[in-house]
Formats: structure tokens, sequence, C-alpha cells
């Protein structure tokens, strides 16, 4: 099958509780989460001041629906907006990633009075109709075409391509500003600027996808902050909530204004917007993205030192970090998680991807690298150890 099994399928480890990097299994073993749980988890699990948030609010008011004002919602979205760049000044919540890409898609059309859509390949914008007819990988696609929308691929971090694509027709442009799923892959310098000025020119939208990217991941709140350029479309969710299910869209007031109707029934419950206010307020005035940046650099540091030739390429930004191999992902996924008490994620065929929480210590850091040194280049871990 897909060379997911691992990941989505039945992992043989019955999870119990987790404490901030840590996941603990029924029998005690400790796990470090370097998969931070698909990057669901930015502080950590059962991180207190969400814990403690969402117990309060769903004591008080489980939910009521997006029409009356609930102070946790106002709160959320206060600091949502806040969090993103100046220039997008309104939100959307809602349930996932996928669910913020497909209202995306639907702003811009809206919007623009165009339809078509420009992604990239090896894109992952998630699995609904019209999300999954961004998303580039055909085994996720050939069995439910045709899918919703009129979508053109183009090799992604190619400027020139991107230029030859974006035209009066286009809606929007979709690119994460790196690529998660598809391999950690971080696009050249400027094509995210040149991706904005097209999209301006053209009157369309340019959306960034930052389900995996966003919430201090790369050194920034957002990734886009690290390179200046302010889409009119955010899309996020993975780590919004620290573990609850919620997504966001931030939109620039042009996007805002043309947006048609659109809701969801759950959008903005009292519990799940609790649980984003207490994330973002801790992330913002603890300062955890600079922690993530640091962070980042001693793990591709030491990655790099330790695993040397026996792998291709350790690359990313922050803790969002991607270790190309020499050989299959999933093995060594499975021989960390397994032997080493490390849980990693693979993204495409040869990648090891590294979403550790972004609370993780030097301590924790170098447990990553030791168990990855093991697996993967375990005579140079002898010599070190001799
Ligand atoms: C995970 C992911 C999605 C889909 O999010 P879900 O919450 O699983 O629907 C979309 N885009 C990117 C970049 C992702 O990493």
């Amino acid at each position: 099958m897909s060379d997911h099994d691992f990941v989505s399928g039945s992992k043989p480890i019955g999870i119990e509780r987790g404490d901030g990097p840590y996941l603990y299994s029924t029998d005690g073993t400790a796990y470090v989460d370097a998969g931070a749980s698909f990057a669901c988890t930015p502080l950590g699990h059962s991180h207190p001041a969400v814990v403690d948030a969402v117990q309060e609010q769903v004591g008080r008011l489980t939910f009521v629906d997006s029409s009356f004002p609930v102070q946790s919602r106002e709160d959320a979205y206060a600091a949502f907006v806040a969090s993103t760049p100046e220039g997008l000044e309104s939100a959307w919540f809602c349930n996932s990633g996928t669910e913020a890409n497909e209202a995306a898609l639907k702003f811009a059309r809206s919007a623009t009075g165009d339809s078509t859509i420009v992604a990239a390949t090896r894109a992952f914008h998630g699995r609904t109709m019209g999300a999954l007819a961004a998303t580039w990988k055909d085994t996720y696609k050939k069995p439910f075409e045709p899918l919703a929308g009129d979508v053109e691929f183009v090799p992604y971090g190619d400027s020139e391509e991107l230029t030859a694509a974006v035209d009066d027709e286009t809606a929007a442009v979709i690119l994460e500003p790196i690529q998660g799923e598809g391999g950690i892959n971080v696009p050249p310098t400027g094509y995210l600027e040149t991706a904005r000025e097209l999209t301006e020119e053209a009157d369309a939208a340019l959306v960034f996808d930052e389900v995996q990217t966003g919430m201090g991941r790369t050194g920034s709140m957002w990734a886009c902050q690290n390179v200046g350029v302010t889409p009119d479309i955010l899309t996020t969710a993975k780590g919004l909530g620290n573990g609850l299910p919620v997504g966001g869209v931030a939109v620039r007031d042009w996007i805002a204004d043309g947006a048609g109707s659109h809701n969801a029934t759950f959008s903005g419950g009292p519990v799940v917007t609790a649980a984003v206010h207490a994330t973002i307020s801790t992330l913002v005035e603890e300062e955890w993205p600079a922690h993530a940046a640091g962070m980042g650099d001693y793990l591709a540091g030491e990655l790099e030192a330790t695993l040397g030739d026996e792998v291709r390429e350790v690359r990313g930004e922050g803790l969002l970090v991607g270790i190309e191999l020499k050989r299959g992902a999933n093995r060594v996924a499975r021989d960390l998680a397994m032997n080493h008490q490390v849980l990693a994620l693979p993204a495409g065929r040869t990648v090891l991807r590294l979403l550790p929480p972004l609370v993780i210590d030097r301590e924790e850091a170098d447990q990553l690298v030791d168990a990855l040194g093991a697996v993967v280049a375990p005579e140079t871990d002898a010599e070190t150890e001799s």
C-alpha cells in the first residue's frame, strides 16, 4: 500500500498519556514524540495552560453556535489575527487543515470571480474534494476522480514555471511556504516573493498553507514572516489548539469583503477556541518561536555532525527538519520507534521528518540525535562512544 502504512496504520505501541515532548505507553515506556503527533502539539503534550483553559471552558460552556459572541472565541480571534502578519485583519475558525484550505479556495474564487487554482508538485493541502484537487500525490487522488476544481500544477520552487502559469483566469496560487508532507522542501530565495508579485498583478489570491509550518515551528509564528511575504489568505490547523481539532483562516479585507457565504456548525466553538487562545498566548508570551529557531539550528548542526555522509541532506527551518536518507524512511522510523523510543515521521519515501514540540531542550535534542546516529550511522556512533 502507501508509504504511509507505518504512520497511518496501527503502531504496536498503546499510548496512555503525554507530558511535554514525551508520550508514555501503557507499559510505562517513555517515547520522545519527535513527530509532535503530526505537529499538533507545539507546546508539548497536555500543556497545563491549555489543559486548564479547556477544562475550565468545557465545564462552563461546552458549545454554543458562532452566531452568539463568546469570550473564548473573541480572545482566540484577537490572538490569532494579532499573531499573523499585518494586512491579515479577519479570520474564520474551522475544524481542520483540510477545511481551512477548502474555505481558502472558495474565498479566492468568490473574491476574484475566477476559478483556476495554481498549486505545486508535491503539495499536500488535504483530502476533501477541493483540497485534494490541489494536492499532488496521485495515490491520494486517483480513486476519487473527478475532483472539484480546475488545478494547474507547477514544479515547486520554480519561479519561471509559476510565472508562466499565473494569468487573468487565476483565482489563487496555493503554496506551503515550506512543503511538509512533500519532503520538507524549502523553496529558493525569492520564490515566495515572486508568487506575491504575480498574484498581485493578476488580481489573484495568494494562499499560504501554514497548517504544518505555522505556530512558531520555523522560528517565527508563521513561516511567511521569515521572508516578509504576506499572503491574501493564510490557513492553519495542526498545532493551532495544541491538540484540539481546530483550523483557522486569516484573510485580507478584500477577501473578507468578497468571501461569500461560508460557515460550519462547529466553527469557533468555545472549547477549541479556549485551546487556541491559551496556545497562541503561551507561544507568544514565552517566546517559543525564538526557542524553536535556536533549537532548530542546534539540532541541524548536531544531526549533520553525527549522521555525516550517511545521509544526503539535513534541511528545513527551525524545528521543521527533514533528513534525506539514503534508504527508506519507513524502516528507519520503525527502528527508531521500536528500538530507540523515538517517534519520527516519514515525509515521502526517503525523507524522515522531525517536528518535535517547540519546548524540547538540548538534552532531548541530543536524545534524538543519538537515536538517529544509532539507526542511520551506527559505525559513526560506535566511534564516538569508544
Ligand atoms: C496536515 C496538513 C493539511 C491537512 O490538515 P488536516 O487537519 O489533516 O485536515 C493541509 N495542509 C498541510 C500543509 C498539512 O500539513
